[in-house]
């Protein structure tokens, strides 16, 4: 006889809640999943507010700089316009295919999606909060073996006078109207895609960042080629900047700047970081251990110190990528309810993630920045190559590509590779294999290169460059 209700129950239908939920049905587990925001927020903040919508604008804007680039290849006529409600509805219709998609995936493995917001009341309890027949808020309550906690994370907004005034990643999506004057704060990931992205669409940006360069994490020289490529583009970047206070006036939003000049702006996006998205979820209650801004502290294998509650992706607050959260998804499943008939229990590995930021141009990365390289290993070598695509040797463009490996010489590994450029996220994926692998730097000159592309020059930089020790 079953004691609970489900063996699993999953608060949270994004990237991690949707592939736990799923794979954990396919186990034969008895699986529910609660979404807070309904049928509408399956798939999370990816799906709804991040890496799709957001690459969706990136194309849209890179036509901009297509039709411009087109006319070195002999291609006459005006550049079409921007038609933004077009390309805010298509975005939105293609979202909420992808939302029935998520939804038909998890009812067709058998998991009971509920709508609503989950709370915990106890280790093997959730409370849904619903709406009865007649309107009225309501609740039902579930009991589970394991609760899992995937409530993902939210836009952190600094306080400063004017606050209200500023969107966030959430509302930029749907602006309206397009703003022709666009004030970006942050130099993260966030503020640097979406600087990118409206400057190609049409803004004029300004962004503002606080310290000395952008992307902080990233390789040194990574960040300021492409800080320098992003000014190119025609983004007005701020460095040691910020605001003082911002107030709406009849022309658009006065931002006073912590310099004494006033910038006026149409909307001005705050992306200062994520927090977790714990409020209202009943984890001091049930006695969850929390660390900084709420994060949900969990073991190796995903487990709060609840030994039946289990939290990972953005609610913990360390690696926040989609595919690090379905990872995640996957080895708790293995580990809960055993692998996939005849396949080993499935491992997750922090080492050597890839990724991408869609700045324009892109930036594409694997393993340690230089300066990591240099912390960690006594002989470091490092190959370099900068150079003006092929394709805008008749475009007109003036963007540069740069490429850089790190090889620890000891052993020949390469332990960093680094790239900005067109498409930079598309060729690192294929290097991140190599490098799980341990590929060596002569493997990296064995391999022939597919040419003409950007991609070989990873495969033919000979010369490390010489720095000084
Ligand atoms: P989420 O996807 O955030 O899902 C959490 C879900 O839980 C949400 O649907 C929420 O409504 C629901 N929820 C919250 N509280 C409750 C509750 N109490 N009850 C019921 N439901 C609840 N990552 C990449 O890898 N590549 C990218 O290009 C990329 N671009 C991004 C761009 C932007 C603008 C942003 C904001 C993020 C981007 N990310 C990207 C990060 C990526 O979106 C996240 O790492 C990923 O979505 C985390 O998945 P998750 O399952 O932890 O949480
Ligand atoms: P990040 O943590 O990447 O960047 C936040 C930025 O805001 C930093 O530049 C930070 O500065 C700055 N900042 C923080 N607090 C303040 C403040 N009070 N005043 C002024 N500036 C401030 O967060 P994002 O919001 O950009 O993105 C969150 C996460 O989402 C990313 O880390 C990433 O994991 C994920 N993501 C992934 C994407 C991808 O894979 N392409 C795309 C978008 C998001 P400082 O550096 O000085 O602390």
């Amino acid at each position: 006889m079953n004691t609970y209700d489900f063996d699993l129950f999953v608060i949270g239908g994004g990237s991690g809640g949707v592939r736990a939920a799923r794979m954990a049905a396919q186990r034969g587990a008895r699986v529910a999943l609660a979404e807070a925001l309904g049928q509408d927020g399956l798939g999370g903040t990816c799906v709804n507010v991040g890496c799709i919508p957001k690459k969706l604008y990136s194309y849209a804007a890179h036509y901009a700089e297509s039709f411009e680039e087109s006319h070195g290849y002999g291609w006459e006529g005006e550049a079409p316009r921007l038609n933004w409600g077009t390309l805010k509805a298509r975005r939105a219709a293609e979202i909420a295919r992808l939302n029935g998609v998520y939804a038909n995936l998890l009812r067709g493995s058998g998991v009971t999606v509920l709508n609503g917001f989950g709370q915990l009341l106890d280790p093997h309890t959730v409370q849904v909060a619903t709406l009865n027949a007649d309107g009225s808020p309501g609740h039902t309550r579930y009991t589970a073996r394991h609760l899992l906690v995937a409530t993902g994370g939210t836009p952190h907004v600094p306080h400063f006078t004017g606050r209200e005034h500023v969107i966030t990643s959430n509302e930029i999506f749907d602006l309206e109207p397009f703003p022709q004057r666009l004030l970006v704060v942050g130099g993260g990931y966030i503020a640097c895609e979406f600087a990118s992205i409206f400057n190609g669409m049409g803004s004029r940006v300004v962004q503002l960042y606080r310290g000395e360069q952008v992307l902080r994490g990233f390789d040194d020289e990574v960040r300021h080629f492409v800080a320098a490529e992003m000014t190119k583009t025609g983004v007005d970047l701020r460095l040691n900047a910020g605001v003082t206070r911002i107030d709406r006036q009849a022309d658009g939003l006065h931002v006073l700047l912590e310099d004494g000049n006033t910038v006026v702006v149409d909307a001005a996006l705050y992306a200062t970081g994520r927090v977790p998205n714990v409020q209202g979820l009943g984890l001091e209650a049930v006695g969850v251990a929390q660390g900084a801004q709420g994060a949900v502290l969990v073991d190796d294998h995903y487990a709060t110190n609840v030994p039946s509650i289990f939290a990972l992706g953005d609610v913990t607050a360390r690696v926040q990528l989609t595919p690090v959260a379905l990872g995640e998804a996957m080895k708790l499943v293995d580990h809960l309810f055993g692998p996939a008939a005849g396949k080993a229990p499935r491992g997750m590995s922090y080492d050597l993630i890839p990724t991408a930021v869609f700045t324009h141009p892109n930036i594409g990365t694997v393993g340690d920045t230089e300066a990591q390289a240099r912390e960690k290993y006594r002989n470091v070598q490092v190959f370099r190559s900068e150079f003006k695509a092929l394709k805008h040797t008749l475009s007109g463009s003036t963007e540069r590509t740069l490429m850089k490996l790190l090889v620890d010489a000891d052993t020949d590994r390469v332990v960093g590779l680094h790239m900005v450029g067109a498409e930079a996220g598309e060729i690192v994926q294929g290097f991140a294999v190599a490098m799980k692998a341990g590929a060596t730097k002569a493997i990296f000159d064995s391999t022939i290169g597919i040419h003409p592309t950007a991609a070989e020059e990873f495969v033919t930089m000979r010369e490390p460059v010489s720095r000084p020790s």
